[in-house]
C-alpha cells in the first residue's frame, strides 16, 4: 500500500516548515535511507525566473527546510539542479536561481551550473540527476495546461536538458503519448521521496501564467503517482481528469489504496479553476478519458493578446515546432503544425497568450 503524508502548514514560516519536513520524513522513515556520505539532489520546480510570491516555482523556503533537515543529519553533499523552460546554460541558469529566490541557499548546497547530460534508458538526462544517490523531488502544485495539474510526475520533465523537451513534445504530440512518456520518465528517474509544495498553489492558465490560490499544505510521499493523486483530491478535482493518473493505474503503479498519515486533507472548495485550455472541454471527460486519448486536444490553440505582449521572445524559444515568430515586437503564431503542447502559453511572462 502507498503512502502519503499530509501537513497543514498555513504560511512558509521556516519553524512550520522545519516541523513540517520532520513529520513527513519520519512519517516516510528517510533517515533510515541516508548516511552523511550520501549526494542528495533535490529537484524543484523551476519553471521559469519567476518570484517566489507568484507561485509558479518551488518556495525557497520550502527547499531550505529540506536543506536544514539533511544538514542536521551531517549530510553535506548536496546539489539543487533543474532544467527550467527555455535554453539550459550557466549564465540562464543563475539568472533564473537569482529570479526565484534561491540565492540564499548558496551558502547551504550546490547550485547546478553543470548543463552536461548522458543517455539513461532512452532519455537524456542532466548529469546531476544521475549522480546524485538519493532525490528529494521537491514539486510546486499547478494547474496546466496540457496535463490539467502538475505536481510529482511532471516536475520530472524538468529532468530533460533545455531545449530537449521541446523535442518531445514533438515526438509525442497528443496527450496519451505526452503523458505516457511522462510516466517512462518517472520511473527511470525514480526519486526517492517527493515532497509537495501545496501551500501556495497555481490555479487558472498554470503553470506559469494563473493565479494564485492559497492551499496552505504539503504532502509527501514515496511514490510521485500515490501524491499526485491525492494532490488531485485537494485540487478538488476528479482523478479521472488527469491523464497521467489514468495510465499510471493502468500500468498498475497505483495501487487502489492509499494510506493517509497526518493531518485531514481537505479539497478545495470551490475546486481550482482549470486552464483555458482545459475548460473547453472538461463536460465531455469521461472516466477513462477516452475524449483525450481518441482526439488529443486538437480543439484548443494559442492565440496571442497583441496588447498583452511585450515581444520578449520566451514564447518562440520554447515552441518545439518554431512557428512563432516576433514581428515588430509582438508575437505571431502560425496555427498550421501547431501541436497544442502550450508550451508558449507556459513561458510567457506577460499572459498574453490564451487558448481558443
Ligand atoms: S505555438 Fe504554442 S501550442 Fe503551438 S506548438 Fe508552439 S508552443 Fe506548442
Ligand atoms: S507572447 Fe508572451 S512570451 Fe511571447 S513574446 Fe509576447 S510576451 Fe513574450
Amino acid at each position: 500500500m502507498q503512502s502519503v503524508s499530509v501537513k497543514q502548514v498555513p504560511t512558509y514560516s521556516p519553524q512550520l516548515l522545519d516541523e513540517a519536513i520532520a513529520a513527513h520524513f519520519d512519517a516516510l522513515d528517510v533517515a533510515s535511507d541516508l548516511t552523511p556520505e550520501s549526494r542528495v539532489l533535490i529537484k524543484p520546480n523551476l519553471l521559469a525566473g519567476r518570484a517566489p510570491d507568484l507561485a509558479v516555482t518551488t518556495h525557497p523556503e520550502v527547499l531550505l527546510a529540506v536543506v536544514r533537515w539533511l544538514s542536521a543529519r551531517g549530510i553535506t553533499k548536496i546539489t539543487l539542479a533543474d532544467s527550467p523552460g527555455g535554453v539550459y546554460t550557466p549564465a540562464s541558469l543563475r539568472k533564473t536561481y537569482t529570479a526565484c529566490g534561491l540565492d540564499v541557499l548558496d551558502d547551504f548546497l550546490t547550485l547546478n551550473e553543470d548543463i552536461t547530460a548522458s543517455n539513461k534508458d532512452g532519455f537524456s538526462i542532466i548529469t546531476p540527476v544521475l549522480e546524485a544517490d538519493y532525490i528529494i523531488n521537491c514539486c510546486k502544485l499547478k494547474t496546466h495546461g496540457l496535463t490539467v495539474m502538475t505536481a510529482g510526475v511532471k516536475n520530472l520533465f524538468g529532468c530533460v536538458p533545455g531545449l530537449k523537451k521541446p523535442e518531445i513534445h514533438c515526438m509525442k504530440p497528443t496527450i496519451g503519448s505526452f503523458c505516457n512518456l511522462l510516466v517512462d520518465l518517472a520511473e527511470v528517474v525514480r526519486p526517492q521521496v517527493t515532497l509537495l509544495d501545496a501551500i501556495d498553489c497555481m490555479e487558472g492558465n498554470g503553470p506559469g501564467g494563473g493565479s494564485v490560490r492559497h492551499m496552505g499544505y504539503t504532502l509527501a510521499s514515496r511514490s510521485p503517482y500515490a501524491l499526485d493523486e491525492q494532490a488531485t483530491l485537494l485540487m478538488g478535482l476528479q482523478m479521472q481528469m488527469i491523464p497521467i493518473l489514468r495510465i499510471a493505474k493502468e500500468r498498475k503503479l497505483l495501487s487502489g489504496t492509499t494510506q493517509l498519515l497526518g493531518d485531514t486533507l481537505r479539497p478545495a472548495n470551490p475546486p481550482f479553476t482549470l486552464p483555458d485550455a482545459v475548460l473547453g472541454t472538461e463536460s465531455i471527460f469521461t472516466p477513462k478519458g477516452i475524449f483525450h486519448i481518441v482526439f488529443g486536444r486538437k480543439k484548443a490553440f494559442p492565440r496571442v493578446l497583441t496588447r498583452r505582449c511585450v515581444g520578449c521572445g520566451l514564447c518562440a524559444e520554447s515552441c518545439p515546432k518554431h512557428i512563432i515568430k516576433i514581428v515588430n515586437k509582438k508575437a505571431v503564431i502560425s496555427k498550421k503544425n501547431c501541436i497544442s503542447c502550450f508550451c508558449c502559453q507556459e513561458m510567457c511572462p506577460a499572459h498574453a497568450i490564451e487558448a481558443k
